[in-house]
């Protein structure tokens, strides 16, 4: 393993340390209970920034382990990507770590506030510093807000954007909570997305770690 690799790799691990024990959104009363769930590798040249956790990820400690997770990975394997080859591949990680409780009297989960965003933005700030992603998937209103802020998923959804030298893919949030896909026309958005993702995979994914390339190679 390289000098830089190494270091990458201590980093992540001192990083994912002081994630896991943080407790600030509990202290300060903005959750119930803090427990951050963090996934991924040095070496990781792709990077998915979702939301939040949900319940399931909660009690499986693991980044879209839920329904949402399903169809997401529904959708990534319409452009032939397996779940297993994408958990390996690309680092997982959310604009605030932990799970954010139920929506007061609602029935879906609770849009973490400003202060929980700002409080757990550093982790992030230094996820992004550590992995330095060749490509970014925004995955959901609340991570796109970080970057498209005020501009609506029909204006942006379909598009590859770069920025600082980063190749970003918008998608929808896949929890179905949202009814912006079930017209036609986004439907088509989310095909034209997938599409980028799947050529930022082929750019940033070694071959071995793509089920299409094995079977290819198989002949
Ligand atoms: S959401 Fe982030 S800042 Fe808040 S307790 Fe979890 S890890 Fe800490």
């Amino acid at each position: 393993m390289a000098l830089v690799e190494f270091l990458a790799v201590n980093d992540l691990e001192r990083l994912n340390r002081r994630i896991l024990a943080c407790r600030a959104c509990e202290a300060a009363g903005y959750i119930e209970r803090a427990a951050p769930v963090v996934a991924g590798r040095a070496g990781n040249r792709m990077m998915l920034i979702g939301q939040a956790p949900g319940i399931t990820e909660l009690e499986i400690r693991r980044p879209f382990a839920g329904k949402a997770g399903k169809e997401l990975f529904r959708w990534l394997a319409s452009v032939d990507i397996t779940e297993a080859d994408f958990r390996e591949q690309v680092y997982m990680t959310a604009i605030t770590k932990c799970y954010p409780g139920r929506v007061a009297g609602g029935s879906g989960d609770r849009r973490p506030s400003g202060r929980e965003i700002a409080l757990c933005r550093p982790f992030l700030e230094a996820q992004l510093a550590l992995i330095r992603p060749r490509a970014m998937l925004l995955v959901g209103g609340l991570a796109i807000d970080r970057y498209f802020p005020k501009r609506s998923l029909t204006e942006i959804i379909g598009n590859r954007f770069e920025i600082d030298g980063v190749a970003t893919i918008p998608l929808p949030h896949p929890s179905g909570a949202s009814r912006w896909l079930n017209g036609a026309a986004n439907r088509q958005l989310l095909t034209e997305a997938l599409r980028h993702v799947r050529a930022e995979w082929e750019r940033c994914v070694p071959k071995e770690h793509d089920a299409v390339a094995r079977v290819q190679a198989l002949g």
